[in-house]
């Protein structure tokens, strides 16, 4: 630890740090260009020289480090001098015309340098630089380039490569001519650009600009406003981002600093830089809605409405309808990325032209509402069905984008106020079936360990169906850096992602068939004796069972049934095994199956029998999907627990939550409720029916289903902040918040507990969905007294056992990881290091056997359809393909098919095609990738026009009743043009 004099201050830095890293801890600022934290050091700008007492020499404060005794002067005349002359060179190749505040684009670090060190431009100099100047590209939506402000610091070049692990930046030309390109020729398309925006974030001088401020806000520069530290709305890894708003609409996303404790060290992905507008969106609901036909007679409201299958039709058409008969005269459909060859003009012209089916006309069913209207509305219905039919004739869909706060206080009022636990939300279709896995092993529902650890300590990392790049792009990002520092990457998966294309192993199996795949890799495990031996005897139960189980799967028996090489199953088994850490991440590649928990279970047997759990770098993670998906399980969304997973049968349980809501305990029930997938059924009970935030009609399996069993219920209200698919149902609409305005928190993937504050009002007589959930719990009649998210915090605190030292004074900054057990408690960064939270402190092997999944493809359904998500959109595409720069770039629904298939078939890139399963049609554009095996197809679930859960099969897994919505079979047929 050298001690060092900084400007006469004396300063202790650590082993091997810079100058600068000494300075910026003692709070002295250098300048710096080229430099910036976390990329590589290249020291070319020469704007952080310093004086050093006894060099001749100015020194790189960036690139020197700091020996015992050093003294610094970090604005001594000399360097001051050489720091103008750096400037005065990068000046004459800057546009003068643009200085002094006259830029247009964001913030810009080269000027404010400019400025400080009180540089005057020499026009007799500036350069001729035409080959550089203007913007390039008008067309991009998100990101453009200006090369006339370029001063080759490389930042984005850096950033793009080491930071984001996608290098599609470069330099090219030499001299004078030297700028920057994207890919070889200048096209981000060509290139992968995956337009996350760590470019625009780096760039010092605005070079590299964000286009949605200035184009559709009409912002060209941005001053030094606060912004509001928010959560990005989007997915579980829970990025921290900072929300830049102007007359009450978000205008800009920037990043929290390097500096600062975030699960994403400030990176975003495309969708958390740019997918914000849709706050500001049009569609927006701004007052609540009531179906016409609801009158108030006497003081109560009656159905004077058409009652059977019109009581909750429209002029739209259903789901069903739209996928496969376009509306006559309706304009035709743009075909696949044949519309990003269209000039920008005609992009809108056709996008507009595609959504002629859209929103306006679903409106006409309802009119506009006064919010004492619509929540009484609510409340009596809701009372009625329940005094009528009793508390399972009711049910909440609760929603994983709401705060932690929100969705505490509807399953209090669902089980307070009405005694049902029918509570659940979209956790049943993506990772229900790892929580009943995790349950029965471990005793646990949530991520063992921290993304950072998986980054940075594992040796091994093992991917499991999931598509990380896409689908947690940030996190994806930190597995790229990991394998680029040495980890080695597993990556079992059917379809050749980028994770895949990067792995040491790539275990592409036949889908379905992945518990063979880990009962095959575990008996080669054991016969190679590379098991833990004292992991197992001191930390595990039923390992006999488990060896008999997997004995059966020989490499070549299990090559047989996956399609797998057994050379490669064997590498990635000793790889595995090897560690010494490995970290086993999953995600709905595997959970989404008729079998899911037995391909959990086997995916958890592996990890126990290597005993890869309890240290750091050995993390078990499922990947959540929803940015709240982990918080509202935590909060009692599901129908078995209280917050914090206390079972419900338990009247130890119910006597506490009784106590605490100011309730009878026997107005609580001892009984698990119903869960998503068998509310909407024929045999359903359920009369009556809550939504918050979820959209079933475009994300429930076989959604024709889905679309009749809506209509036969006798009350739906639904709170969102558009007029979704399943919000055209509705009989009462009830306008909620975005994320954007209101204040709360949000649990990410590995269990981080956060903090996001309010930027802009709701819009209209939106409200925010806490204040909308007291009223109406008090309607209903429990008494709700909260005043804020934070008095709501405070009670959870009280409720819930691992939350008992978290208040909203504890989460700014990085937030808490639970358990948080008391007040003085820092979190907990990884889980089970002594034991499991079972009664005897043991986890316990459950044995699983590989079978079929239900649906095979045979001579009329040829193909296996596989579903799943896109980078640029977000589930069932409410807030994406609301927001303009995601929209422009996946416009519309494409297959993934692989060439030789679509050669056979006749189709090429952009073609339509009609996809039917055993239960459905959709007609969509086509995409040839090598991505997809042969035989296989991809389609993305968000696009209602062309709705993949049309296709999907309504069979569910018997433990946690999660539909197989990877495994559809299909056939393919071409659609003419005309
Ligand atoms: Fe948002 Fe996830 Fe992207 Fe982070 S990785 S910016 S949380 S969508």
């Amino acid at each position: 630890m050298p001690n060092v004099t900084i400007n006469g201050s004396p300063v202790t830095a650590g082993d091997g740090c810079t100058i600068l890293e000494a300075a910026r801890s003692a709070h002295i600022d250098i300048p710096t260009l080229c430099w910036y934290p976390k990329l590589p050091i290249v020291g070319n700008c020469r704007i952080c020289l310093v004086s050093v007492a006894g060099n001749d020499q100015l020194m790189a404060a960036c690139a020197t480090p700091l020996s015992e005794g050093m003294v610094v002067e970090t604005e001594s005349s000399d360097a001051v001098k050489a720091r103008r002359e750096v400037l005065s060179l990068l000046l004459e190749r800057y546009p003068t015309d643009r200085l002094a505040g006259n830029s247009d684009r964001s913030e810009n670090e080269f000027e404010e340098y400019v400025a400080r060190y009180g540089v005057r431009p020499r026009p007799e100099k500036e350069r001729d630089l035409k080959l550089r100047a203007g913007d390039e590209r008008d067309g991009d939506p998100m990101i453009r380039h200006d090369m006339s402000l370029c001063i080759l610091c490389t930042r984005c070049v850096r950033a793009c490569e080491d930071i984001q692990v996608v290098g599609v930046l470069d330099v090219a030309y030499r001299g004078e001519r030297a700028q920057i390109i994207v890919g070889n020729d200048g096209d981000p398309d060509k290139a992968a650009c995956t337009w996350c925006g760590e470019c625009v974030r780096v760039c010092p001088t605005g070079a590299i600009f964000e286009v949605l401020p200035r184009e559709r806000f009409g912002e060209h520069r941005f001053t030094a406003e606060s912004p509001a530290r928010s959560v990005c709305p989007y997915c579980g890894v829970g990025c921290q981002i900072d929300l830049h708003a102007k007359n009450n609409t978000i205008i800009r996303v920037t990043s929290p600093s390097f500096d600062e404790v975030t699960p994403n060290d400030g990176s975003t992905c495309v969708k958390g830089r740019f997918g914000y507008d849709f706050t500001s969106h049009e569609d927006r609901l701004t007052t609540p809605l009531i179906r016409k036909g609801w009158e108030k007679r006497s003081g109560k409201w009656v159905w004077e409405g058409k009652s059977g299958l019109e009581r909750r039709g429209g002029p739209w058409q259903s789901i069903e309808a739209e996928a496969i008969q376009p509306k006559p005269k309706a304009p035709p459909r743009a075909q696949g990325k044949r519309l990003r060859d269209l000039s920008i003009l005609e992009r809108s012209a056709a996008q507009i032209a595609n959504r002629a089916t859209t929103p306006k006309d679903w409106y006409e069913p309802f009119r506009e509402a006064t919010w004492d209207e619509a929540l009484e509305l609510t409340a009596q219905e809701l009372q009625r069905i329940w005094k009528k039919s009793g508390p399972d004739s009711l049910a909440v869909f609760q929603s994983a984008k709401c705060t932690n706060e929100d969705n505490y206080l509807l399953q209090r009022l669902f089980r307070a106020g009405f005694g049902t636990n029918n509570i659940d939300h979209c956790t049943r279709l993506c990772h229900s079936t790892s929580v009943s896995a995790m349950g029965a092993a471990l005793n646990t529902a949530a991520a063992s360990g921290s993304m950072r650890e998986v980054e940075h300590a594992a040796d091994v990392i093992f991917v499991a169906g999931a598509n990380t790049t896409e689908s947690h792009p940030v996190f994806g990002a930190a597995l790229k850096r990991a394998h680029v520092r040495g980890a080695k990457l597993i990556v079992a998966d059917p379809r050749w992602t980028e994770l895949a294309k990067r792995a040491d192993v790539h275990l592409q199996m036949q889908p379905g068939t992945d518990v063979a795949l880990f009962n095959g890799m575990l008996n080669h495990i054991f016969a190679r004796g590379l098991e833990d031996r004292d992991f197992i005897e001191q930390r595990t139960h039923g390992i006999e069972k488990v060896r008999q189980a997997v004995a059966p799967y020989t490499l070549e028996k299990t090559a047989t049934l996956t399609g797998i090489a057994e050379h490669l199953i064997s590498e990635a088994a000793e790889i595995y095994a090897s560690g010494p850490n490995t970290s086993t991440l999953w995600a709905m590649g595997l959970t989404q199956h008729l079998k899911g928990h037995d391909m959990v279970s086997s995916l958890l047997n592996l990890i126990l029998a290597t005993g890869m759990i309890g240290r750091w770098g050995a993390a078990m993670m499922p990947i959540r999907g929803q940015n709240n998906v982990q918080g509202a399980s935590d909060m009692g969304a599901i129908p078995f627990v209280y917050p914090d997973y206390q079972p419900v049968t338990e009247t130890a349980n119910r006597e506490k939550f009784a106590r605490v809501w100011g309730v009878e305990a026997e107005s609580l029930s001892l009984k698990p409720g119903l869960k998503v997938t068998e509310v909407v059924r024929e045999d359903s009970p359920v009369r009556g029916l809550f939504i918050m935030g979820e959209n079933p009609i475009i994300s429930d399996p076989d959604i024709a289903h889905a679309e009749a069993w809506f209509h036969t219920i006798d009350f739906l209200a639904v709170q969102d902040l558009f007029l979704t698919e399943t919000a055209r149902y509705a009989d009462v609409v009830l306008a909620g918040a975005s994320f954007a305005e209101k204040t709360g928190t949000y649990v990410n993937t590995e269990r981080r507990i956060q903090l996001s504050e309010q930027a802009v009002d709701p819009p209209g007589e939106a409200r925010a969905d806490w204040e909308i959930l007291v009223e109406l719990s008090n309607r209903c009649g429990l008494k709700t007294e909260f005043d804020s998210p934070e008095s709501i915090m405070d009670e959870v605190s009280r409720v819930a056992p691992s939350w008992t030292g978290v208040s909203y004074g504890r989460l700014s900054g990085g937030g808490l990881q639970y358990p948080v057990p008391n007040r003085d408690h820092p979190g907990t960064s990884y889980l089970f290091a002594e034991s499991f939270p079972t009664k005897d402190g043991r986890a316990s092997f459950q044995p699983a056997q590989y079978s079929d999944p239900d649906e095979l493809p045979d001579d009329e359904f040829p193909f296996i359809m596989n579903t799943g998500r896109q980078l640029y959109h977000w589930h069932t595409g409410t807030m994406t393909r609301r927001s303009q720069g995601l929209d422009a770039i996946e416009p519309i629904a494409t297959m993934e098919i692989h060439p030789d298939d679509a050669v056979a078939l006749g189709l090429a890139d952009g073609d339509l095609a009609k996809l039917t399963s055993r239960r459905n049609s959709i007609i969509i554009s086509v995409r040839i990738s090598d991505r997809v095996a042969r035989k296989q197809v991809f389609v993305p679930f968000h696009y209602r026009e062309a709705a993949a859960n049309l296709l999907t099969s309504p069979v569910l897994e018997p433990h946690a009743k999660m539909p197989e919505l990877k495994i559809s079979a299909v056939k393919i047929e071409s659609v003419p043009a005309s």
